[in-house]
């Protein structure tokens, strides 16, 4: 999937549509979403033009991939949902693809916190082999 510049969150990036921030650096940024699924739901997004964590993995360099993943944990110490930050604990998902939901096609974590979480997906039966 080739990058969509015009996708909601490179809007946010540019500033062109304004988001509650949480964090921002040279390479990520964090904010508030817009459709809160728990208590805490911050998005945490690189700067850099990456269509899913499958696209980054593959095409950021050492430093953005560094960079990324250290502001999550910033983020999670921030909000104080990280343990070490005297929280509870948080959930951290990526969406990937048609199978996974994901809605906007720039790389994001969403970091869910502030109540138990629960299972990890909703309960199906599923047809073991
Ligand atoms: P996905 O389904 O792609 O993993 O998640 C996209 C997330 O972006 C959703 O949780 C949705 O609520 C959030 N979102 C969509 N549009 C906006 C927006 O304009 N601003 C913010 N802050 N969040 C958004």
């Amino acid at each position: 999937m080739s990058y969509d510049k015009e996708n909601i969150f490179a809007k946010i990036i540019r500033g062109e549509i304004p988001c509650d921030k949480i964090y921002e650096d040279d390479y990520a940024l964090s904010f508030e979403d817009i459709r809160p699924q728990a208590p805490s739901h911050a998005l945490i997004i690189p700067k850099g033009e990456y269509t899913d964590v499958n696209d980054f993995s593959a095409n950021a360099s050492n430093e953005e991939i560094v960079g990324f993943n250290r502001a999550i944990a910033i983020v999670a110490d921030k909000l104080g949902i990280s343990e070490q930050s005297g929280g509870n604990g948080y959930r951290l998902i990526a969406n990937a693809g048609k199978d996974s939901h994901q809605e906007v096609p720039h790389l994001h974590f969403h970091l869910l916190a502030g109540r138990p979480l629960g299972p990890m997906v909703l309960a199906e039966k599923i047809k073991l082999k």
